[in-house]
């Protein structure tokens, strides 16, 4: 096998791509998928200062390692979520990866910012512990990147995170959550501006690109992915790729290309301050603060489960 762009001798064949690449030209290739991804969609430029999520894992950590290449003033947040072992090497990965290149590293404890970890929130609370850890990961991203000051907050979604996701709200019709899968989720009143650097790029090619750099990733599992459904679209996607090679981006950039628009206009809720917390919601309390009250047992914001914020 050869490289497409060099004629070297290849390390990574893409069937999407219908392309082969060696290992120079295919980290080469990703940043490029990068650059265009922050370029087509208004991302973010030089001077701003940008948050990136870190869980400790590949995504994450190759999108990290991807922007500061590129220049940009990318800290990294990492949520303690207090998943014994599994959190702890993660956090370390993380801090590690920062240290190695002088970036700055914000940590936040779940258990000492709210009174729950994730495993408790999972027993106690009425949503699937997934769904509470998804919830209380968005609420902290958003509120330490406001904090903080910091003008943009990054993900490390890739195209099958984003596809699987597609595919779960199609499939109950979840127009709002349709309406708000976009790779860019501009700045509202108590609200960062939010970006999917990697929403171009497959799991094999950032796992690929992680590799080839010799990022130190938490290769292992979350322990209590046993019930995230995103888990079973992702399989189903993963079938459909490997007959038909593209789907994945058919789908999720064909959506883009030429639904999101449309379902972004049908959908624009009121949004106004929750009382406990201040930060936007559709109803008095929002989602975050009405489940930290329900893990917690206080009833200061248990009011009746209101529109999802
Ligand atoms: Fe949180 Fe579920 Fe992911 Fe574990 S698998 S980190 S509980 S969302
Ligand atoms: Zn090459």
């Amino acid at each position: 096998m050869r490289c497409r762009r060099c004629r070297g001798s290849a390390v990574i064949e893409l069937r999407r791509h219908n392309a082969a690449f060696c290992r120079e030209c295919f980290v080469n290739h990703v940043r490029e998928q990068v650059w265009r991804a922050i370029a087509d969609q208004g991302m973010f430029a030089h001077r701003d200062r940008i948050l990136v999520a870190v869980s400790g894992g590949k995504d994450s950590l190759a999108l990290w390692d991807v922007l500061l290449e590129l220049g940009y003033r990318a800290s990294g947040l990492y949520i303690g979520l207090g998943i014994g072992e599994y959190s702890a090497r993660s956090g370390e990965r993380a801090r590690a990866f920062a240290e190695e290149r002088g970036a700055e590293f914000v940590f936040v404890d779940l258990l000492q910012e709210s009174g729950f970890d994730i495993p408790t929130a999972g027993k106690k609370g009425s949503r699937s512990t997934c769904s509470v850890c998804g919830l209380a990961k968005r609420y902290m991203f958003n509120r330490v990147a406001l904090e903080g000051g910091y003008d943009v907050l990054a993900t490390g979604h890739n195209l099958d995170d984003e596809a699987a996701t597609l595919l779960g709200n199609t499939l109950r019709w979840q127009t709002e959550y349709i309406a708000r899968q976009h790779p860019v989720l501009f700045a509202e009143p108590g609200f960062v501006k939010k970006v999917k650097p990697l929403y171009r790029l497959s799991e094999l090619e950032t796992a690929a690109y992680s590799f080839l750099r010799g990022i130190d990733y938490v290769v292992e599992e979350c322990p209590l992915v046993a019930g995230n459904t995103q888990l079973r679209y992702k399989e189903a996607m993963n079938l459909l790729e490997s007959t038909s090679p593209g789907t994945k981006a058919q789908f999720f950039l064909g959506y883009l290309e030429r639904a999101a628009a449309l379902f972004e206009e049908a959908h624009r809720a009121e949004l106004g301050p929750c009382e406990q917390c201040g930060q936007p919601t559709t109803g008095r309390f929002c989602a975050f603060c009405r489940a930290r009250a329900q893990i917690r047992g206080d009833d200061t914001a248990r009011v009746p489960e209101g529109r999802a914020s």
